[in-house]
């Protein structure tokens, strides 16, 4: 960080967050999935919605570059690492906060808010103790709440804008003189939240997702659910290499086709840039086969995209997101 004292800057973040959420030197390649990435300045858990809150604060206040994450799980951060603060919003329970709540119940359906930081599998596996529908597609997607509403996450024909109804968010308001902020809560409900195709409003905003409502219905069977996640979880082990780390689909759906059959059609399944290689099981997938860098995995992508470009007339859009040292 160039003009913030780092060390200052941990004794503050250690003051207002706790010190053992707070690490020096943190390497990211065990924030992500993909398990790359050189180390962040400094790290921060945020368990819960006050330590979040308070790191934002504290970031924000001191004018430090930061960035905000889940479990990393559509991440590769740069192999210089970041040079500002990683604030990682992670699974509330471990960390006393509250999991899942149920806000309202009727006999049609419910509405549940989760914090950011948790995991949408827990919040799939909550609604299915209730016997809740809507959720199910969503119980193999190892993304965080904030994650997910972020990218609006989907899969086997359903997406979080289905659900979501509102999310609270922070804002930073920025002083442009002396280049510090100062966070403003707010929520967005409905379409204000932007949605489409693997995108929201929090993509052009900048907000920071700390919650989200979800509106599930009633009238399916425990069991019936169960079954439906569990189907959809055997489908996602058979069809895509989960056995290697990786961020999921490394493209967006083109429209009309599928990213998986074009590369594929181009003859890169199984190509590779160092320890980057597109997966052998599914050419949709850019998988570390080991020792992977992050500057082999956005070359492996640019080679992708040059050769389906040339081949189909299709420019592929990456859904993985390269994060630089510097944001
Ligand atoms: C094996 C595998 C399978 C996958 N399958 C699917 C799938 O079926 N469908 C699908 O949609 N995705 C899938 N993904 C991708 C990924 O899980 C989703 O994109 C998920 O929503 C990302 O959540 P995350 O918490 O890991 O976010 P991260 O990867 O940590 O972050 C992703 C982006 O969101 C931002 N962000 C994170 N938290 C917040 C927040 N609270 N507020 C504001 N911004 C935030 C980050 O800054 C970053 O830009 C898969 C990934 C893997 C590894």
């Amino acid at each position: 960080m160039d003009n913030v004292d780092n060390t200052e800057l941990y004794k503050k973040l250690a003051e207002a967050c706790g010190a053992s959420n707070v690490k020096k030197n943190a390497p990211l390649s065990r924030c992500t999935t993909f398990k790359v990435g050189g180390p962040a300045d400094l790290l921060v858990n945020a368990g819960n919605a006050e330590t979040l809150k308070a790191a934002l604060e504290t970031a924000a206040g001191a004018g430090a570059p930061f960035y905000v994450i889940g479990r990393g799980s559509n991440l590769v951060f740069d192999d210089a690492g970041f040079k500002g603060v990683v604030i990682r919003l992670c699974d509330g329970e471990k960390r006393g906060a509250a999991g899942p709540e149920l806000i309202e119940e009727d006999e049609e359906g419910a509405l549940v808010y989760a914090y950011g930081g948790t995991a949408l599998s827990a919040v799939a596996s909550f609604a299915c103790d209730r016997g809740l529908t809507g959720l199910e597609f969503a119980s193999g997607i190892p993304g965080t709440v904030g994650g997910g509403v972020l990218m609006n996450a989907g899969a086997y024909g359903g997406e979080l804008c289905q659900c979501v109804v509102k999310s609270n968010y922070i804002e930073i308001v920025k002083d442009e003189v002396n280049g510090t902020g100062t966070v403003r809560e707010g929520a967005l409900e409905g379409e204000a939240q932007g949605f489409s195709y693997r995108h929201s409003a929090y993509q052009d905003n900048g907000f920071i997702v700390t919650g989200a409502y979800f509106r599930l219905k009633k009238g399916r069977s425990k069991m019936d659910i169960t079954a439906e996640m569990r189907e959809l979880n055997r489908r996602r082990r058979e069809k895509q290499p989960l056995e290697l780390p990786s961020a999921g689909s490394a493209f967006k759906r083109p429209p009309g086709d599928f990213a998986g059959r074009l590369i594929e059609a181009s003859g890169l399944k199984g190509f590779a840039v160092g320890g980057a290689q597109v997966s052998e099981k599914h050419a949709g997938f850019i998988v570390n086969r080991g020792g992977a860098t992050a500057a082999d995995i956005r070359a492996l992508v640019d080679a992708v995209r040059e050769r389906v470009f040339a081949d189909s007339g299709v420019m592929l859009e990456p859904e993985i997101r390269f994060v630089g040292e510097r944001g």
